[in-house]
Parts: C-alpha cells; structure tokens; sequence
C-alpha cells in the first residue's frame, strides 16, 4: 500500500507542470481489456487538462465499435504515420495491457526511439522492467481494475462518467469471463457497485459485447466444436484449429473466434484447451486453464513463445498448422508429466 501511494505520488509528479501530449498505446489484437482501460484512461487525462491519443497497433474487434471514443483511436496498420508522429511527438507515453513490447508490432520501435517517460499499467504476470513507472498488478483481475483504482487514488471515483464506467466495465467483464474466472474480490466487487452509481449499465454492455454475434461466427463455432475439437491425455486436454480456408468458407471477421478457446473447458476433467488459428504469417495460440494446477502463462512461454496469465495466455507458431498441433500434443505430454498429471 506505501508503495502504491509513493507511485501515486510520482504519477502526479509526471502529470503536474500544465498540459502535456500523452500517448497511450496498448497490444496487438486488442481484447476490451485493452481498449476499455486505454479509453477510459484517456478521458481522466483529458479531465486533467492533457491532450491524449490512443493507439493501437491493429483493428480491434467490431463487438467493441460501441464505446465511447473508439473513432479517434489510431490503428497503426491503416494510419502508420499518424501513429509514428503521435508516439515521436509524445512527451509522457503510457503503456496498457502488456508484459512484452514486442507486443506492440510496428509501434515498438518509434515506442524505444522516444525519450518521453513511460509508464506501464498493466496486470500480466513478469512486465518488462523498462519503465519509468511500473503499475503493474497481476492480482488483479483486468487493467480496467487498475485503471480503476488509479482514478480512485488519483481523484476519486466521482470523475468516472458514465461512459468512462461502461469502458472500464467491459475491461473488467472481457477479462474475467463475464465474472466466471479468477480474481473476483470483494474489492472488485465494490468498484463494480461504484460504476453503477456512475452510471453503468450492465445489462447494455453485457448485450453490446456478447449478443452482437453475426450468424456466420455462430455457425463457425459449430463447425469448430462439432468437426474440429479433438480430445486427449485421456479427456484431460483439448484442441482446435482452424485454417484460413475453414474461416474464409464461413466468412470470418477479426474477432469471430474470440472465446472459442474457453469451450473445451466446459467438458468435466479437461485441464487444458488450446485453439491454432491459421493467419498470413504464422499461426495464433490461444491457451486456457482451471485452477491453480495447470499455469497456461509458464506453458505459453516455455512453448510457444509467448505468455499471458495464469489461466489465459497465448503466442505464436510459425511452422504449419499440422506440425503446430504435434509440437502442442507432445508440449502437453511433458508438461503433464513434470507436473505429476495422469
Ligand atoms: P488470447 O488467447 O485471448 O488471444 O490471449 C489471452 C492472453 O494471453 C492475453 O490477454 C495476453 O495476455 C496473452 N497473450 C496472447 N498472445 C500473446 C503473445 O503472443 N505473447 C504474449 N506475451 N502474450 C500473449
Ligand atoms: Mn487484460
């Protein structure tokens, strides 16, 4: 807690001296963690007297076209000059929602060419140590929750509008399954209860964000769990993958597949779930876990060059799709063996 107040105390020490440009940047395939945290942060800064840009490297998914502030972000793939001059011309730049910079693709770069001070908010486990000024709480549950309460430290909860309750709100709904994982505290509960007297509305975010579904990813959900899901270590871990084609045939959108991931583990006594999806470049891994006994993150790491959380994390793999589900199944064998699973 002396420690939290003493960072409070250096935040406001980069804030104080009139108005500043303020970058705030936030991963690749940005979740509504990221993006929620990044909005709702911006308009703190902006109450403070402080012009803001977010940035984001690449599109974020159309369930979260509804927030509030979304049309100014910049997406770095479609406006790489814009995002350059915004990160370059920053003079204090905040970090969002990661634990590796290498997360920021096109941004990293312009991000370790500026000298402006930078400052971490996140909740990943193992941030990177090249920070100003680190907030980072993997104890908690979404970096909306730390947004949270860097707002409340800040200037009280009082600040927080109504849209700026409804971004957060979506960061700590995404994050945490719609309240279904880990990290679900008394505290967390109490902010939650304070984003409705700021004016949440939680019904209109559940639906803005999980009932906006197309038919098409409905059906590629079907297609994935009845024809692609496949089973193994005697029902204790499970896969899918999808291929460009297979998601071309049912006319895939960026974020279509978000989630698919989490339900393999609704099958009693499976540990671990793991879903390839096909791209351009490489294939993307998404990993998901239970409970305390399987640590996804370690696993991310360890195999697939990447990390995340304890129960949900992800990287990346660059040979076929084929060979990524060998690699995964014999990852899954030693794995379960070093940890004493049979
Ligand atoms: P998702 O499976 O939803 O894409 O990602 C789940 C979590 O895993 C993310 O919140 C993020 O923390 C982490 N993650 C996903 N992909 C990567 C990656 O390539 N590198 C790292 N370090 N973390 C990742
Ligand atoms: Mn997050």
């Amino acid at each position: 807690m002396v420690e939290f107040q003493s960072k409070i105390e250096a935040l406001r020490g980069y804030l104080d001296g009139g108005e500043k440009r303020v970058a705030i940047v936030t991963h690749t395939n940005p979740d509504g963690d990221a993006i929620g945290s990044a909005l709702a942060w911006a308009e703190t800064l902006r109450g403070w007297g402080h012009t803001v840009q977010c940035l984001v490297p690449n599109r974020f998914p159309s369930f979260l076209d509804w927030m509030e502030g979304i049309g100014e972000v910049i997406i770095a793939k479609e406006a790489t000059e814009e995002a350059i001059e915004a990160i370059t011309s920053a003079e204090l730049i905040f970090v969002m929602d990661l634990n590796k910079i290498d997360r920021l693709d096109s941004m990293t770069e312009p991000l370790e060419a500026s000298s402006a001070p930078r400052i971490l908010i996140d909740h990943h486990l193992m941030p990177p140590d090249d920070f100003s000024l680190q907030f980072s709480y993997p104890d908690l549950c979404s970096t909306a929750f730390v947004t949270y309460k860097l707002i409340e430290a800040m200037c009280g909860t009082k600040a927080i509008t109504r849209p700026m309750a409804e971004n957060l709100y979506a960061g700590i709904m995404t994050d945490t399954g719609n309240f279904a994982f880990s990290f679900l505290t008394p505290d967390l509960m109490r902010a939650v209860a304070v984003l409705i007297e700021q004016g949440l509305d939680i019904p209109k975010v559940y639906t803005a964000v999980y009932n906006s579904y197309s038919a098409s990813r409905v059906k590629l959900l079907g297609y994935s769990l009845g024809r692609k899901m496949e089973i193994i270590e005697e029902g204790k871990a499970a896969y899918m993958s999808l291929t460009e084609r297979e998601m071309r045939r049912y006319n895939f959108q960026l974020g279509d597949s978000e989630g698919f991931v989490n339900y393999p583990l609704t099958i009693v006594g499976v540990k671990i779930s793991a879903i390839f999806i096909e791209t351009r470049k490489f294939i993307r891994v998404s990993l998901r876990s239970r409970g305390d006994e399987v640590d996804v993150n370690i696993f991310a790491r360890r195999y697939f060059g990447g990390g995340g959380h304890k129960n949900a994390a992800g990287g990346k793999s660059f040979v076929s799709v084929e060979k990524t589900i060998d690699h995964f199944k014999s990852a899954v064998a030693e794995y379960f063996a070093e940890l004493g699973i049979k």
